[in-house]
C-alpha cells in the first residue's frame, strides 16, 4: 500500500478501507445511517483526487457539498483540490446549460413560473396554477415531458397535458427553463448529442454519488451517461432514508446497479454516530415497515442515556420545555452548535423561534423567507399593530397602520385614496380613523369600501375590549373582516411551500398569540424574533464566531449529526403529515430524524395543533413507550373540555 493510500485509511473499518481503496469499476455502498457512507465517499474522493484524477462528487443538498467540500479542502492540496467537483446535480445542470445554450434563462421567482402558468391557462384546471405547477414538476420528476406524457382517458388529465404544452410553450417563447426542466434538459442534450456529453464525461475519471436513494430516474440518466466510458461509478445510499418518492426518487436503478454482477457492492454494517438507546429506538421505528430489507447493523458506542419522549399540551409549551431544556444543556457546558431541533413541517419552527428568541438562545433557522412577513401572516399582524397601544406614543389606531389595511382583505378601494385620506386627515387635525366616515371617496367602489373598512374597525374596536387574550383578536379580525375567504381566493400572492398552506399559518398565529394577554405582549415577542434574526444575519457578515441551535426539518437535516436533537410534534397531522398519503416516507422521515442524533435524542408529541386536537403520533404509540407527563399536561386536560369545533373532525 502506498504511503499516499495509507493517509486516507486511518481510523476506518475494514469495510470502510475496501470501499475507500476500490479503484476502477463501479460499485455500491448500502448502509445505514451513521455508518460513515459519507465519510467513506469524502475520503475515496481525497485518495483519487491526490493520485491525479478528476472526481464528481454529487450529494443531495447545497449544504451537505459545501460541508464535503469544507472537508476535502482541509484534506488536500490546492492542485489537488483542483480536480475535485462536489456538486448538487441541480447546480451541476445550470452549469452545464449556462455553457451550452447562451440564452439560457432561469425562473427561480415562484410568482413569475405561476404567471407563466397562467398565462398557459393553468387557472381553469382544479387546483388553479398552484396545483398544476406541482402535478407538472411530479411528471418531470418522473422522468415526463409535455410530448412523451400520455394522459390517461379521463378529461381532466388531457385537459392537464393540453395545459403542460401550452405552458412549455409560453416559457420556450421567452427562452426560460424551470427547476425541474434543469435535469431533463441537460439529460436529453447529453443523449441527443454524443459530442456535448464525451466532452462533459471527459472531464471526470471518477464519479461518486453520496444519498443516491433520492435520486430519480432522469438524474440517473445523467449520472450513468457521465459515467459509461468509464464505468468507474460509485452509488452511495440507503433505502430506509429515502424522502423524496413524492417528488419522484426511484431506488430501482440503484438496487439493479447493485445488483449487476459487474458491481462491486460493500455494506457497512458498524454505527459510529449514536448511542445504542438511540440506535434501538430508531431500528424499532423502521422496522415497523415491512416491506424493506433489513440491513445489520452494530452498535460501536455505549448504551447512553435513555431516550426522552414527552407530551405537551401544544406548541408553545413544547417550545418553551425545549427552550428550558437547552438552557440547562447550556449551563452544563454544551455548545449551541451542538444542538438541532427538528421538525417535520416548516409551520412548526414559528413557536420555537419566538420562544428561543425570548429566552435569548441563539438560532440559525433554516427556513425560507420570514414566517411574518408571509401575505396571510402579515396582514393579521397589521390588524393587531393596529388595534394594539404603540408601544411609544401608547395610543391605538395608528394612520400608518390604518392605511395599510385599507385592502386587507381587498375592499376594492382605489390606491389613490390612501394618499387622499392622509391629506384630508391632516387638513382637518385628526386621525384617518376619525374621518372616515365623512370621507369624500372618488368613486363609488372606494365609497363602499371605505364604508366597509370602517364598520369592520368599529366592531373589531368594541370586540377588542371583551377579548382576553391576542389569540381571542386575531380570532374576531379572521371572523369580521372574512378574511381566510380572502386568503383561500386570492390566486395571486401564494408562495411555493410543500407542506403548510396559508390557512395553517393564520390557525398558527391565532394559537401562537392566545399564549399572550394582549396584542402588545404578542407584537413584542414577534418583534423580538425578528430582532434576533437580524442580530444573527449581522454576526454571519461579520464572520463572527457563532454558537447557535439549528432549526430545520427532517429533509434539510439529511446527512447531518448533532450530540443533542429534540424531534418535536411528533404528532398526528404533523407526523405523519395530515395530508401524507404514504405513511411508510413518514416513517423514514421519523427515522431519519432520529438518527441525526449522537448522544441525546427528546422526542415529543404535542395534544393540540393549531385548532386540532391531536393524538401522539402512531409510529410512537406502536412502541410502547410511556411518554413523561409534564407540568403542562394539566392543561392539555382542560383543553379536551374545548368546544368540538377544535377536535378537527377527529372524533366525529
Ligand atoms: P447518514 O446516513 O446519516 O448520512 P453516514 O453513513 O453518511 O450517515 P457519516 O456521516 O459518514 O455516516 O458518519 C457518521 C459519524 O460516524 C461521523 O461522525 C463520522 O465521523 C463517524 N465515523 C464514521 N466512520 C467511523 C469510524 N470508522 N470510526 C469512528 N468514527 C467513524
Ligand atoms: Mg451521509
Amino acid at each position: 500500500m502506498t504511503p499516499e493510500n495509507t493517509r486516507f485509511l486511518s481510523g476506518l473499518n475494514d469495510i470502510q478501507r475496501s470501499a475507500v481503496l476500490h479503484d476502477n469499476g463501479p460499485c455500491a455502498v448500502f448502509a445505514g445511517p451513521g455508518s460513515g457512507k459519507t465519510r467513506v465517499v469524502t475520503l475515496r474522493a481525497a485518495r483519487l483526487a491526490s493520485q491525479g484524477s478528476q472526481i464528481l462528487v454529487t450529494t443531495f443538498t447545497t449544504e451537505a457539498a459545501r460541508e464535503m467540500e469544507t472537508r476535502l479542502t482541509g484534506m488536500l492540496p490546492a492542485p489537488a483540490m483542483k480536480l475535485v467537483t462536489v456538486s448538487t446535480l441541480h447546480a451541476l445542470c445550470l452549469k452545464v446549460l449556462k455553457a451550452e445554450l447562451p440564452s439560457f434563462k432561469l425562473v427561480t421567482d415562484p410568482h413569475q413560473q405561476r404567471s407563466l402558468a397562467d398565462l398557459a391557462g393553468a387557472r381553469d384546471i382544479e387546483g388553479g396554477c398552484r396545483a398544476f405547477l406541482s402535478q407538472v414538476s411530479l411528471a418531470k420528476n418522473m422522468g415526463n415531458t409535455h410530448k412523451t406524457y400520455k394522459p390517461d382517458d379521463s378529461g381532466g388529465d388531457r385537459e392537464f397535458a393540453r395545459t403542460w404544452r401550452a405552458y412549455e410553450k409560453v416559457k420556450a417563447d421567452r427562452g426560460l427553463f424551470d427547476f425541474d426542466d434543469l435535469i431533463l434538459a441537460v439529460r436529453d442534450l447529453l443523449s441527443s448529442n454524443e459530442q456535448t456529453r464525451a466532452k462533459y464525461a471527459s472531464q471526470y475519471g471518477f464519479i461518486i454519488v453520496d444519498e443516491c436513494q433520492d435520486m430519480n430516474g432522469p438524474q440517473f440518466a445523467i449520472t450513468l451517461s457521465l459515467g459509461r466510458d468509464h464505468r468507474n461509478v460509485m452509488l452511495v445510499g440507503d433505502l430506509d432514508q429515502s424522502l423524496y418518492a413524492f417528488r419522484g426518487a426511484d431506488a430501482t436503478t440503484f438496487r439493479a446497479f447493485a445488483k449487476h454482477q459487474a458491481t462491486k457492492v460493500f455494506e457497512l454494517s458498524h454505527n459510529y454516530r449514536s448511542t445504542q438507546s438511540i440506535m434501538q429506538f430508531a431500528d424499532s421505528l423502521i422496522k415497523q415497515d415491512e416491506n424493506r430489507h433489513p440491513l445489520p447493523f452494530q452498535a460501536t458506542r455505549d448504551e447512553g442515556l435513555p431516550v426522552r419522549w414527552t407530551r405537551l399540551n401544544d406548541a408553545d409549551d413544547e417550545a418553551e420545555e425545549t427552550a428550558q431544556e437547552i438552557l440547562e444543556l447550556h449551563k452544563a457546558g454544551l455548545p449551541y452548535n451542538d444542538i438541532a431541533i427538528l421538525f417535520r413541517v416548516n409551520a412548526q419552527s414559528e413557536a420555537f423561534e419566538r420562544i428561543l428568541a425570548a429566552h435569548e438562545i441563539p438560532f440559525a433557522s433554516k427556513q425560507d423567507g420570514d414566517f411574518y412577513a408571509r401575505k396571510e401572516v402579515q396582514g393579521l399582524i397589521t390588524y393587531l399593530q393596529y388595534l394594539a397601544p404603540d408601544e411609544h406614543t401608547n395610543q391605538a389606531y395608528a394612520d400608518e397602520w390604518l392605511l395599510a389595511l385599507l385592502n386587507v382583505p381587498d375592499r376594492k378601494i382605489h390606491r389613490d385614496v390612501a394618499q387622499q385620506l392622509i391629506h384630508v386627515a391632516q387638513m382637518r387635525n385628526r386621525k384617518v380613523r376619525d374621518i372616515l366616515s365623512e370621507f369624500p371617496a372618488p368613486d363609488l367602489r372606494s365609497f363602499k369600501g371605505i364604508k366597509l373598512l370602517a364598520d369592520q374597525l368599529a366592531q373589531l374596536e368594541t370586540a377588542v375590549s371583551q377579548c382576553t387574550n391576542a389569540g381571542q383578536i386575531v380570532a374576531k379580525i379572521r371572523n369580521i373582516t372574512g378574511y381566510d375567504r380572502w386568503i383561500q381566493h386570492d390566486p395571486r400572492g401564494v408562495r411555493e411551500q410543500e407542506d403548510d398552506d396559508r390557512i395553517v399559518n393564520i390557525a398558527r398565529v391565532e394559537e401562537a398569540a392566545g399564549h399572550y394577554a394582549t396584542a402588545a405582549d404578542y407584537l413584542k415577542a414577534v418583534r423580538m424574533v425578528r430582532e434576533a434574526k437580524q442580530k444573527r444575519s449581522k454576526d454571519r457578515r461579520g464572520h463572527k464566531h457563532i454558537d447557535e441551535i439549528t432549526l430545520v426539518t427532517g429533509h434539510g437535516a439529511k446527512g447531518l449529526e448533532w450530540k443533542v436533537v429534540f424531534a418535536v410534534g411528533w404528532s398526528e397531522f404533523i407526523l405523519p403529515h395530515r395530508k401524507a398519503v404514504n405513511y411508510d416516507e413518514e416513517r423514514r422521515i421519523a427515522y431519519v430524524i432520529a438518527t441525526r442524533a449522537r448522544d441525546r435524542l427528546y422526542v415529543s408529541s404535542i395534544d393540540r395543533w393549531n385548532d386540532s386536537i391531536t393524538a401522539p403520533s402512531r409510529f410512537l404509540t406502536s412502541l410502547n413507550l410511556v411518554a413523561s407527563a409534564s407540568p403542562a399536561r394539566d392543561v392539555a386536560a382542560k383543553s379536551l373540555e374545548t368546544p368540538n369545533s377544535l377536535l378537527g373532525g377527529l372524533f366525529d
